[in-house]
């Protein structure tokens, strides 16, 4: 009965056909996943190093390092020189919590509008939602925006408001 657009960096292309232009470009990130030998020498929680603006975070017995923010269309290479970085920041923050030729790598894409809310609200067809764009905060708020638009599809007053993430605010 409902269809929700939830697709990320890849919504454009999915409702291209409706003749619905999403604004979201993919900005490509980096992370490497550890796991801890010395845990007392990592964080507990998440800190933001600004000198290389790398954040680390502690994932139980894992310590997960992210950065960059790079306009690489859907480029997945992962150079070895933005993972040496990421690494050279966790081993000066957090010196021998990990052995870092461990490390896993990731590379993924943050799904950015141009002026930075989501996308979420009623599309231009009667069973038509979206829920996307989330840039940076795609986690942080997946469940209030989940909650958010099963309101919207209900219609129910919202609990919070929508005007900043309404879908038609880049054709006004
Ligand atoms: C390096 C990095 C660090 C990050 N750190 C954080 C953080 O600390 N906190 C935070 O809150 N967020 C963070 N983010 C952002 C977060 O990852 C994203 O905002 C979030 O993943 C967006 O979720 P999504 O489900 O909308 O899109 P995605 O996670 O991109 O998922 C979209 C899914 O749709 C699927 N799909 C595409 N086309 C179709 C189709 N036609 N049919 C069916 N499925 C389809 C794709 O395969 C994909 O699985 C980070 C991102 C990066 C890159």
């Amino acid at each position: 009965d409902a269809f929700v657009v939830s697709a990320g960096c890849w919504s454009p292309e999915l409702v291209r056909p409706l003749g619905l232009k999403l604004p979201i470009y993919p900005v490509k990130g980096y992370s490497i996943t550890v796991p801890l030998s010395e845990p007392g020498r990592a964080p507990v929680s998440t800190i933001h190093d600004d000198n290389f603006k790398v954040v680390s975070t502690r994932l139980g017995n894992r310590l997960r390092a992210t950065g960059f923010v790079e306009l690489a269309d859907f480029n997945r290479d992962i150079p070895g020189a933005r993972i040496a970085t990421i690494k050279k920041s966790v081993q000066s923050r957090f010196p021998g919590c990990a052995n870092l030729d461990d490390a896993e790598t990731w590379t993924g894409f943050r799904p950015m509008t141009p002026d930075g809310p989501a996308i979420i609200g009623r599309g231009p067809r009667d069973n038509l939602f979206l829920n996307t764009g989330h840039g940076t905060f795609g986690w942080t708020l997946s469940a209030g925006s989940a909650a958010v638009i099963a309101q919207v599809i209900d219609g129910e007053e919202p609990a919070v408001q929508l005007d900043a993430f309404r879908p038609g605010r880049f054709s006004e």
